[in-house]
């Protein structure tokens, strides 16, 4: 199956080679041409598998060019009780009637990049070979917090592969500093940034984009490649857990074949309810996609309106991890619902260059209204959700759960649709332990705590362990200490390498 640019007429013959570039040298993105179905006998006969055999079936379906055997390498690689901390890999919660959460948060980092950050090194690796790449490959990350750890997690130790991560030093968690700061591993770099996001994410751009540099890599026999949520290698893993929460329905009985179900997903990039989206087009019984956004609602006015403007002050929220204005995945959705018109595309994405904005047309409009509906929620409804969700169903989220949980219940005003839904769960309450504890204890109870003795205190209340990747992280040794001023990023790149 060949690969397309979203931009024009730059095509990929192969999915390894689509894996290895990340991106169009139009600068577009690669969509699967034509993939093909799964039947709801297909369906039937999965759902009495395991997870990473459910997983090898749908990936073949989009990996055409990887033997089966490379897939299974791949994700028993990835999906492990080594690595995450139930067989399950993605649990399925009933929460009240009708509602599952999907968690998908039981990996190394506790949030859902692990999902696909487990197998993309493996599936990268794997590319390399196919296309005959002799040279090492460098991730370089900027992160805002979620991401650098779990690429940290996902690449460690992986042959043929070197990660250098650069995190500001202002503006992420103690949690997720920490999280970096200790990260074993004999291919890994952790760099603080003096800076905020933005700088560190400039000057990795600028890395990338620097001739002189990529030179000097090349002839050191090494390879620049992203980790980012644009390679369709992150994207492609995302798609399995659409399947498998479905087929687990079947397997209780709660649905029946052919019944169609509704997800709803807490957004951010588009990545993971674009996912959804693949899964419906290949067949799977899907009634709505609900897109949860918290107070960087672009994406909701979007849906509703068919205008998306990113000429809006960006707010920092309770749900970091989905504070984005430019959802850089919607183009894929752009390029499926215009029939892969690539020139309205490449219209659009100059507007939303050049004027911060553009407005699809009425065709575009209905095709992604009929699969999906948006709304957002606000950090007072998001902690409001939380403590009801826990004092009611002794349930409990995470702020980026819990927008999807609100959303869902806005979507159930509105239009009264009772079909089966499934909460996309994204990241564990131990992650976001500071806005979880404000939700579900008194000031007295919380203040003045930090955030590892809100590990405990959540832990003792709620009963739940604390997971493996967050217990003890105060007293593991730091081993990353560089910390560098933000003009120094391309030296810092060149001393890890030892150009
Ligand atoms: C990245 C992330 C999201 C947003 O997912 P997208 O694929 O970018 O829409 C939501 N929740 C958590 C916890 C995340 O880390």
């Amino acid at each position: 199956m060949r690969y397309l640019s979203t931009r024009g007429k730059h095509y990929c013959s192969t999915s390894a080679e689509a894996i290895k570039i990340g991106i169009a040298p139009d600068g577009g993105l690669f969509v699967p041409e034509n993939p093909e179905l799964i039947t709801l006998e297909q369906l039937q006969k999965i759902s009495s598998l395991s997870f990473n055999d459910q997983a090898a079936f749908i990936l073949q379906h989009f990996l055409s060019d990887y033997t089966a055997e490379e897939i299974r390498s791949c994700v028993d690689k990835a999906y492990n009780t080594h690595a995450f901390d139930t067989p399950e890999i993605t649990p399925l919660k009933n929460i009240s009637p009708g509602l599952f959460s999907l968690e998908l948060w039981h990996g190394p980092t506790c949030a859902f990049k692990d999902m696909a950050l487990q197998i993309l090194p493996h599936l990268l690796t794997g590319a390399a070979e196919k296309t005959q790449e002799s040279d090492e490959i460098v991730i370089l990350v900027a992160t805002s917090g979620d991401t650098g750890k779990a690429a940290l997690e996902g690449f460690k130790n992986v042959p043929g592969t070197s990660i250098i991560v650069f995190f500001p030093d202002k503006g992420i968690s103690e949690i997720q500093k920490m999280q970096m700061v200790t990260q074993e591993g004999n291919n890994v770099h952790v760099i603080a940034v003096e800076g905020n996001f933005d700088d560190t994410q400039s000057g990795v751009k600028a890395i990338f984009a620097d001739n002189e540099t990529n030179i000097a890599l090349n002839q050191s026999g090494y390879r620049f490649s992203s980790a980012n949520s644009i390679n369709w290698g992150r994207l492609v893993p995302q798609i399995v857990y659409y399947f498998t929460a479905y087929t687990t329905l079947l397997n209780r009985k709660e649905i029946t074949p052919g019944e169609k179900i509704n997800f709803t997903v807490p957004t951010g990039n588009f990545g993971n309810i674009l996912a959804g989206y693949y899964a419906q087009k290949m067949g799977l019984p899907v009634n709505k996609l609900i897109c949860a956004a918290n107070e960087n609602n672009v994406l909701t006015e979007f849906i509703r309106t068919g205008m998306y403007d990113r000429n809006r002050k960006f707010r920092k929220t309770l749900s970091p991890s989905m504070d984005i204005l430019i959802s850089s995945n919607l183009e894929r959705l752009l390029y499926e619902a215009t029939s892969g018109n690539t020139g309205k595309i490449n219209h659009w994405m100059d507007e939303l260059k050049i004027k911060g904005y553009y407005e699809v047309d009425p065709d575009t409009r209905n095709f992604i209204d009929n699969i999906f509906w948006s709304e957002y929620a606000n950090d007072q409804e998001t902690i409001k959700t939380i403590k009801q969700t826990y004092d009611q169903y002794n349930y409990l989220m995470d702020t980026h759960t819990a927008v999807g949980k609100n959303v869902y219940e806005k979507y159930l005003m509105g239009t009264g649709d009772s079909t089966k839904t499934v909460l996309v769960s994204t990241a564990s309450p131990f992650k976001f332990n500071t806005s979880v504890a404000r939700a579900i204890f008194s000031e007295t109870e919380f203040s003045g705590k930090s955030e590892f003795e809100l590990l405990t205190l959540l832990s003792q209340t709620t009963g739940m362990p604390i997971p493996q990747g967050l217990s003890d992280l105060d007293k593991k040794s730091v081993l990353h200490t560089n910390s560098i001023d933000k003009e120094n990023m391309q030296q810092a790149v060149k001393q890890a390498l030892k150009l």
